[in-house]
Order: structure tokens, then sequence, then C-alpha cells
């Protein structure tokens, strides 16, 4: 009977483990997509992104004479009907690790097996399953380092080939259109704008491994920190897609490391922060709506406001602020440095709480990962696990001056600034809805809160606080 492979976050041929495993049995194979409740329920630009992932993908598999069956509805419904249609006798996925699908994952499993199909979830999605990294005491790490030096020596084993065929059934199931799916609906800055900057599918993102280890990791340490340099690998795009594996990832950095690269080591640490922010959801899951530290439950954190609206818009008056923001909401990404600045800005000098700012990069980040997320947040509040301290207050001002010394990054996502503004900069005026009123010709704003003040201000709640 056939096997169900059920696709999520994992949709590549290569190092595959739940496909390898599948394609060993021989058994024919029904390669399926469910939009389920808690997938229609993302933020409007990962769930576009996501869509584009599945459009791909479902090429990639007809190309080898496979499907990719497309059906909406609460998974074990979808998954008892399609098992009922086809016959299959068991249901493979690729493990994932938030509270939601874990708890979906589980009941699934369990009223499988209940019925006398085999169910079976794999690895793939992380180089660690999280309770596989213990400290000397049989918990979890809560700082990072003591993490990395578990791991930095394990052998995680070496990539899977791509499969080259995929057994089909006699028969195929009917399947939704992805069209049909709008997946785009809640994109209201405009798709058109946002799909130059991706890098769609396996292949896509393969070249972009390739590029980076060929040419910026030799000084990824240097360069990483500065905006306006495409200096990083952009991988968190396909990495949370699925995409690209880990380990592929994990290996082209150790190749790189031994070939003397020097910036390699580096890298790989980026790496496995992804791996860190997952341990910490998957055994401390409040991580993505709670304070996570105990003594920070009742900090008064502001909520949603006006500055905090204007932050979003770009419109603060900082204008690193304002051109991270706004390279956020046209490109679907925002470079790490930037995520730190404009963070700290909303948490401290805007002394909002960290999860609007939270819900607005899920919205908006085509790279959306709900671990590095909540724990980017948590972290730049000063609540989180290994955080840094409330204390230190990003100046938006003085980091613009030590990353963005030419104010390239700023004239690049602020048309107020440039007497010829470029196509670029204009893209995020036409992006932006009509409701927000923007003008590329209007002036630019004053800023919301002078810096000093409002760094005084954060550290007087801060002092209140351990009071
Ligand atoms: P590179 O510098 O090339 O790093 C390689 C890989 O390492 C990345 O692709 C990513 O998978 C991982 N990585 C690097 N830095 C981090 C980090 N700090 N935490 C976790 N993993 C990391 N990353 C996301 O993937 N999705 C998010 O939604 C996200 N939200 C964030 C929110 C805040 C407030 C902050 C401060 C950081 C957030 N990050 C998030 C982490 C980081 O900014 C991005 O992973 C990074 O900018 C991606 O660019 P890159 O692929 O070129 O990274």
């Amino acid at each position: 009977s056939p096997l169900i492979l059920w696709f999520r976050r994992d949709l590549r041929l290569a190092d595959h483990p739940m496909l390898s495993q599948a394609v060993a049995t021989g058994r024919p194979l029904l390669p399926v997509f469910i939009l389920d409740p808690e997938t229609e329920a993302i933020g409007a630009a990962p769930k576009w992104r996501l869509g584009l992932a599945i459009a791909a993908f479902a090429e990639t598999l007809e190309r080898m004479g496979s499907r990719l069956i497309l059906r909406r509805g609460p998974a074990l419904e979808v998954l008892r009907a399609l098992i009922s249609e086809t016959g299959a006798g068991g249901v493979h996925w690729s493990r994932a690790y938030d509270p939601a699908s874990k708890a979906r994952d589980t009941a699934v499993k369990t009223a499988l097996r209940t019925a006398g199909i085999a169910a079976e979830s794999h690895a793939g999605f992380l180089l660690h399953e999280p309770w596989t990294v213990q400290t000397g005491q049989g918990g979890f790490y809560r700082v990072y380092t003591p993490y990395w030096n578990a791991v930095r020596g394990r052998d995680v084993g070496a990539p899977l080939p791509a499969p080259r065929s995929l057994p089909a059934p006699t028969a195929w199931p009917a399947s939704d259109r992805i069209a049909d799916w709008q997946m785009g609906a809640a994109m209201r800055r405009g798709a058109a704008v946002c799909l130059p900057y991706q890098a769609v599918g396996e292949a896509a993102a393969q070249t972009r491994l390739e590029t980076f280890i060929s040419t910026k990791v030799q000084v990824y340490r240097e360069a990483r920190d500065f905006p306006a340099r495409d200096a990083t690998s952009r991988l968190s795009e396909n990495l949370t897609y699925g995409e690209i594996s880990p380990r592929q990832v994990w290996h082209a950095g150790q190749r790189a490391r031994q070939e003397g690269a020097a910036g390699a080591e580096h890298f790989l640490k980026e790496l496995v922060w992804r791996e860190f922010a997952w341990a910490l959801m998957h055994h401390t899951p409040h991580i993505a709506q709670e304070n996570w530290r105990e003594d920070w439950k009742d900090f008064p954190w502001r909520g949603d406001n006006p500055d905090a609206e204007r932050w979003k818009r770009g419109q603060t008056g900082e204008p690193f602020v304002d051109a991270a923001m706004r390279e956020m909401y046209v490109t679907g990404t925002m470079h790490n440095r930037a995520r730190m600045i404009v963070g700290s800005y909303l948490t401290k000098h805007l002394l909002t709480d960290w999860r609007v700012g939270l819900d607005w990069f899920a919205d908006c980040l085509t790279d959306w990962d709900p671990a590095a997320n909540a724990m980017g947040w948590q972290w730049v509040a000063g609540c989180g696990p290994d955080a840094a301290p409330y204390f230190r207050v990003f100046n938006p001002a003085g980091q613009a001056e030590k990353f963005d010394p030419d104010a390239r990054y700023r004239r690049r996502f602020i048309a107020e600034l440039s007497r010829n503004p470029g196509a670029e900069v204009l893209s995020w005026y036409a992006a932006t809805p009509r409701s927000w009123g923007l003008q590329p010709g209007a002036a630019y704003p004053l800023p919301l809160i002078p810096l000093d003040q409002g760094r005084a201000r954060a550290l007087a709640a801060y002092a209140q606080r351990k009071a």
C-alpha cells in the first residue's frame, strides 16, 4: 500500500531523512501538503512566501514523475480522507518543535496508530534533536556558549543524496490548486515588490550556499555587521521552509573552515544560534508568548500605541530605524544588526512590549521563524535567556555611524534623504497601504523622542522594576 509523505517545512529532495527512508521501502509515495488551520494563521509575508515554496516544490516533484497533492483542512481529517481514498498504510513526516505543531502531531500520531496506520516522524529540520543536547546535570542549556561547546564537535553525519526517483501510485487522488489557496491575499504591500528579493526553492538555496562559501565566508566576520553590504548568506529564508537542510549548511561551513576560511567558524556559530533557539522553544515553549524570565513577569510594557504604529511604518524620525523597518516591508527581510537596533528602539526608547514587535516581524518577514524571532525579541528586550542586559540600550545614531558610516543603507530605503531617490526606495512608497498616506516627496518626520530622553525613560522603568 502507498505511503503518505506529509510535507511541511521540509520542501526539498536532498538530505531529507524522511524521504530517503520512504523511498527505501520501495512503496508508492503520495506527497501531500496540508493547509491546516495552524498554517492558515501565519503572517502575511511568510504565508505568501510559503505559497511560492509549495509551488516550486510541486514543480520539482512533477519533474520526477511524482506530484504534490494539496489539501485544506485540519490535518487529521485530511489524512484520514486520503487514507480512505488511496488505501495508504502509513504516514511519515519531519518533526516540528513549536508547541502548536507538537500538539497537533502527537494527536495525529495517536489517532492514526489507534486506527492501525503506521505513523512515523523523522529528524531533518535541525542538526540536533533538542532532547539530545544536555548539560552535565541532565537539563537543557539556557546560555548559548556552553550549548555551542556541547555541539561544536559532534558528528552530525553526512548529508543524504536526493533520491533519483519517487515511485508513483497507480492513481493520484484529487488535489487543490495552489492559486485557489490565495496564499498572498494578506500581502497588502503587493507581492510584485517583494518578489525580486526572494530566492525560492531548493536549487536557488543551493546556489546561495555556494555563492556564500565561495565569495563571502572569508570576510564574514568583519563584514556581517554592515547592513549595506551583502555579506551574509541569506539562507534563513530557505532554512525556514526546509528548502535546504541545516546539515548541508553545516557541512559546507565545516569544509570552508578546514580549508582555512577565516569567517567559517563564526558562520557555524550563527547557524547554531538557530539550533539553540529551537531547543529553547522545545524546552520552554512560553518563550513565544511570555517574558521568559520569571522576574520580568510584571514589567509595565506599553501595549500597541501610536509610537509603535510609526515604528511599523518606518516613520520614527530615527533614520537607521526607519531604513530597517522599510527594508523589511519592501524586501521581506532585515539585516541582523538592524533587527537588534529596531528591537532595542521599540522596547527601550519606546518602552513598548516586545510582543508588538514580534507580531509585526511575524507578519512581514519572509524568513519568519517562530523560534529565532521569539529568542531575538526576548534578547533585545532583556527578558529572555542569555539576553542583552536591560541597561544596554542601543543608540541608533551611534550604531548608524559605526555600521553605516557612508549612510548607504539609510539612503537606500529612505527617499526623503536622497536628492535622486532610486527605484528601490520608491518601491517602498508603492508598497505601503493607501491608508498610511505616504508620499516620496513628504518631509522626513521629526524624531518621536530625543534619544537621550528615551534612554533615560527606559532606565527609569527598569530601575523601578528592580526596586
Ligand atoms: P547569516 O549571518 O548568514 O547566518 C547563517 C544562519 O544562521 C542564518 O540563516 C540563521 O539560520 C542562523 N542565525 C544567524 N543569526 C541568528 C540568530 N541571532 N538567531 C537564530 N539564528 C540565527 N532569524 C530568522 O531566521 N527568522 C526570524 O524570524 C528572526 N527574527 C529575529 C528577530 C530579532 C529581533 C532578532 C534580533 C533576530 C532575528 N533572527 C531571525 C535572527 C537573525 O537576524 C537572522 O537569522 C539573520 O539575519 C538571517 O540572515 P542570514 O541568513 O543572512 O544569516
